[in-house]
């Protein structure tokens, strides 16, 4: 490389797109490319991928060609480009004749630096049918960039056909091209997937690691999704932020009811029309609107730089989308939340999705079987105790240390709990359900120990189980966290598609043996949700009383409201609101539905049931 080109490259950085220095991994894309070599770069949303490109183009003689699957940031991109000098231009389907028209003459006149196009126009082998000559043929492109190259793989998240055509594209264009593939996302599977589709030749691999600091992680179980929703947007009132859902109903349902508690939110699916949902994604990227509830749909090719947070109110199918979706929080590099609220209930709609969703095509069972790996491993992150950040970058093969900091796991106060005794009760379960011949999920396992009577419990007649009922006195939830932790390390199995069940794995023996302790870390603390529960349930006159009189007078203004209300649905009190939830009103004198919603006992019926009423109370005290 001569020295003029290096210097070429700083001035273009500088005058062109106003910065004085690269990133890590820009430089070396920049340098490889224009050493003639291929080029495979993977990093993460935000790092700056198109400059690794943009700055070659300007570099190179003749025009650059850019396929992308992004119709949506293509015209943001040129825009851009154009903006900033540089002669840009794209050809999609959202181009009219006349537009069309007019970018093939200026393709034809030789002025164009950077042609950006969808990559289904490959697939009509007619992308330069209008020119007068085929670039191909007067002046070859010196370079074909492929954004978004993980669509080229059937294993990456967003697999397309026409990406399939590229190489045979490259390869027509005399002489060949340098070739540079950029994408976010790639686990060593789509990496190799991606050089050899693409046929790049020994290509500069450029990884800049996976690891987004900003970033902070957290998994909820919530009993309650909505009202856990509830909380976390009233946390974060005034920022800016994603929740995804799996379903276009349940966006429209949140989109329907969050308003009432004072959100200013918009909507995004497949479903709506193409004008709400532009106006939508405007609202949100204007910030006329703070929260957007939208499916998967949303968000490719969205560039906001200050979203705040990504709330899931679903699992995703894998982990790739999941850290796709969550990472498109702080691309301004400020500190963004990543909440995933997980329900064992995500984990059968994807099941399902995974069998059902082969409409089109034939049923893949490797690609079925792939998938439900995938499945698997994001529900150890959203179930196990290790740390987040570490299960998320384990995933892309990247190593981290076992505590970050950042992430709900190594935040929460844990403690190595010896749960061998627990761990032979849900296996000894397991067993004697082999016995009997059957296998069920971890809910009917959980129902069992602790002796739930229901239908299918007595249809199968499983009470006279020498296991039924033997952790009666154990939380639900820490009999799923022990059982999910057993899965985890192999000693139990979760098999079957759709409706998995639980069986035996290998080693259980010697848990059930007492030759092998169990120890998983628990957390040290009860969470807010089981002290609410443990003084409700478990002990039957509050023992902290209210002392002040101020707050006594607003108790006794409660119950009397609490009294009317029971009245005239004909229950009794406590059915409206226990004292201990009275007393929680009367010390975080909720003001809004939202800190309304934050009072033990509220879930998500009684606050909008009740909630309103007593608001009001306690304001007018
Ligand atoms: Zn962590």
């Amino acid at each position: 490389m001569s020295k003029e080109k290096i210097m070429d490259k700083y001035s273009i950085l500088k005058n062109v797109f106003g910065y004085d220095s690269l990133r890590p991994g820009q430089e070396e894309a920049i340098d490889g490319i224009m050493s003639g070599r291929d080029t495979l770069a993977v990093m993460p949303t935000g790092a700056g991928k198109s400059l690794c490109y943009q700055i070659p183009a300007m570099l190179l003689p003749g025009m650059t060609i850019v396929i992308s699957p992004l119709i949506s940031l293509m015209k943001d991109q040129v825009n851009a480009l154009r903006e900033a000098g540089c002669p840009a231009a794209y050809l999609n389907s959202s181009l009219n004749a006349q537009e069309y028209f007019q970018t093939i003459g200026e393709i034809n006149s030789g002025s164009i630096k950077l042609l950006y196009i969808a990559p289904e126009r490959l697939q009509r082998g007619d992308i330069f049918a209008d020119t007068e000559s085929s670039p191909s043929q007067k002046s070859p492109p010196p370079l074909v960039v492929v954004d978004e190259a993980h669509c080229i793989s059937q294993w990456g998240h967003d697999f397309r056909t026409s990406y399939l055509e590229i190489a045979g594209f490259i390869k027509s264009i005399k002489p060949r091209p340098i070739t540079a593939a950029f994408t976010a996302t790639a686990t060593p599977k789509v990496r190799d997937d991606i050089e050899r589709l693409l046929h790049l030749k020994k290509p500069v691999s450029i990884n800049t690691g996976f690891d987004r600091p900003n970033l902070y992680f957290e998994v909820q179980k919530p009993r309650d999704k909505k009202a856990a929703l509830l909380e976390c947007l009233a946390s974060r009132k005034k920022s800016s932020g994603i929740v995804y859902c799996a379903t276009r109903k349940a966006v429209d349902e949140l989109y329907a009811g969050l308003p009432r508690y004072g959100f200013s939110v918009t909507r995004y699916h497949a479903g709506l029309e193409d004008d709400e949902r532009r106006k939508n994604q405007d609202d949100f990227l204007y910030d006329r609107k703070t929260v957007m509830i939208a499916t998967n749909a949303f968000g490719m090719g969205i560039d906001k730089p200050n979203v705040r947070f990504v709330i899931h109110y679903n699992m995703p199918k894998n982990i790739e989308s999941y850290y796709q979706e969550a990472g498109r929080a702080g691309r301004d590099g400020g500190p963004a939340d990543c909440v995933l609220l997980y329900s064992g209930k995500d984990v059968h709609i994807n099941e399902y999705l995974i069998t059902h969703n082969d409409e089109d095509a034939e049923p893949n069972p490797e690609l079925q079987a792939h998938n439900r790996e995938l499945l698997r491993q994001i529900t150890f992150y959203a179930t196990g105790n290790e740390c987040l950040r570490r299960r998320l970058l384990a995933y892309f093969g990247e190593e981290s240390p076992a505590y970050c900091g950042r992430c709900s796991v190594c935040l929460t106060d844990r403690e190595d709990t010896d749960v061998s005794l627990e761990a032979r009760k849900i296996i000894s379960c397991v067993y004697r359900l082999k016995e009997r011949r059957r296998s069920f999920g971890k809910t009917m396992i959980i129902d069992i120990l602790r002796g739930g009577r229901n239908k299918k419990i007595a249809g199968f007649g499983l009470e006279d189980l020498s296991v039924f009922g033997i952790m009666a006195g154990t939380d639900a939830r820490r009999i799923r966290a022990i059982l999910d932790f057993l899965i985890d390390r192999g000693f139990l199995e979760s098999e079957g598609g759709e409706y998995p069940v639980v069986v035996l794995g290998s080693g259980y023996e010697e848990v059930l043996n007492e030759k092998r302790r169990v120890v998983m870390k628990l957390p040290k603390t009860v969470s807010r949700e089981q002290l609410a529960v443990s003084s409700e349930k478990k002990i039957p006159v509050e023992s902290g009383p209210v002392e002040t009189g101020a707050d006594k007078d607003l108790f006794e203004k409660l119950k009397e409201l609490r009294r009317g209300i029971a009245a005239k649905e004909g229950v009794p009190a406590y059915i409206v609101f226990s004292d201990a939830s009275l007393r929680d009103m009367c010390r975080k004198k909720p003001a809004s539905l939202v800190q309304f919603s934050a009072v033990n006992g509220v879930g998500a019926v009684k606050l909008e049931k009740y909630g309103e009423a007593f608001i009001e109370v306690i304001n007018n005290s």
